[in-house]
């Protein structure tokens, strides 16, 4: 069902990527088939994200560069403050405005020793992600800025109403758009839209999909980012260790089960965590009702 204009009709969800910038040319390579066939798809927009502690400033750089001149697609730069005085952080911001980026998923960012223990910022650095969010705004009225939100909150917070006052203290900086962490119980979910929407803040909250590529690896993730994985989903891999092509299977329908959960109770927009893989979150959007489209460039 694609429209002639090349816009997607209305009833059909929207849809977002996640990459991260490769570290070895085959990796670039794979990211780059991986964007070629996803392209059709007309996401939103793609982000590309930001290694811990700034790692990956320049080849997240170059990952939007490319997306930039290679294809159509709307870039979005993810940006972090943790460990950066501030005018680095404006530095790499003003280089992406420049370049013609006018997306940012801005972040506090975790340090790049590993996640834990207290979160210090730097001593010239933006105090959290909100101060990013209203520095970003004030120097470029002209950027969107998405943050992040927790449907189990973050587990550096105390309670939800310290959580969801953080994700207030970001709209009101100006952040327009919210992408979660991933989950797998939908209920986490609409509880936490519906504490979200008691605080007044009425920006989407665009639920995050994780398509379960490797099933440790996931559980390692989930573990980091304090989201629970249950036990159906470690049922369902149990056993697949060492059978690839079945796990991918289980994982279309896991996934797939998901978002059309979602999308019969009124989500009409989806961030997908790909992994810089394309096969899963291209199964899981033609599922969703979404076709490839011509004319773009990428393909
Ligand atoms: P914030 O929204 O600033 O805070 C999250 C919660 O933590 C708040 O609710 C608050 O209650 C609590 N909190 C924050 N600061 C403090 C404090 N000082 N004391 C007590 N509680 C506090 N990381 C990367 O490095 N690069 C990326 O590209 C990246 N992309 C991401 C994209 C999405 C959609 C999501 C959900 C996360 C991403 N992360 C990324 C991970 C993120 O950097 C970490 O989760 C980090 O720990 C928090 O940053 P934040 O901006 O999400 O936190």
């Amino acid at each position: 069902p694609s429209a002639p204009n090349g816009h997607r009709p209305h009833d059909l969800p929207a849809i977002s990527f996640e990459f991260f910038p490769p570290k070895t040319e085959e990796m670039e390579r794979s990211l780059w088939e991986t964007i070629k066939r996803l392209a059709p798809l007309a996401p939103n927009f793609v982000s590309v994200t930001y290694g811990a502690g700034g790692s990956t400033r320049e080849r997240t750089h170059s990952t939007i560069a490319r997306i930039l001149s290679e294809t159509s697609l709307t870039p979005a730069a993810h940006l972090t403050c943790v460990d950066a005085p501030r005018a680095n952080v404006d530095d790499v911001v003003a280089q992406y405005h420049a370049a013609g980026v006018r997306h940012i998923v801005a972040l506090r960012g975790d340090p790049a020793s590993g996640i834990g223990g207290v979160y210090t910022p730097h001593p010239e650095g933006y105090s959290s992600s909100a101060d990013l969010v209203a520095s970003i705004k004030r120097r470029h009225s002209d950027i969107e800025v998405t943050v992040s939100a927790y449907p189990e909150r973050h587990p550096e917070s105390t309670d939800f109403d310290a959580d969801i006052d953080m994700l207030k203290a970001k709209v009101d900086a100006g952040a327009t758009r919210a992408i979660t962490q991933f989950f797998f119980d939908n209920d986490l979910y609409f509880r936490y839209l519906d504490r979200v929407r008691a605080r007044g803040i009425e920006i989407p909250i665009v639920p995050g999909i994780l398509p379960v590529q490797n099933f440790k690896q996931a559980a390692n993730f989930a573990k980091r980012a304090g989201a629970s994985m249950p036990d159906w989903l470690a049922q369902k891999f149990e056993g697949l260790d060492d059978d690839p092509e079945t796990r991918k299977l289980v994982a279309a329908a896991v996934a797939a089960g998901q978002v059309q959960k979602l999308a019969k109770h009124g989500v009409e927009t989806f961030h997908f965590y790909t992994m810089n893989r394309a096969d899963l979150v291209f199964a899981i959007s033609h599922l969703l009702g979404i076709r490839p489209q011509a004319a773009q460039k990428a393909a």
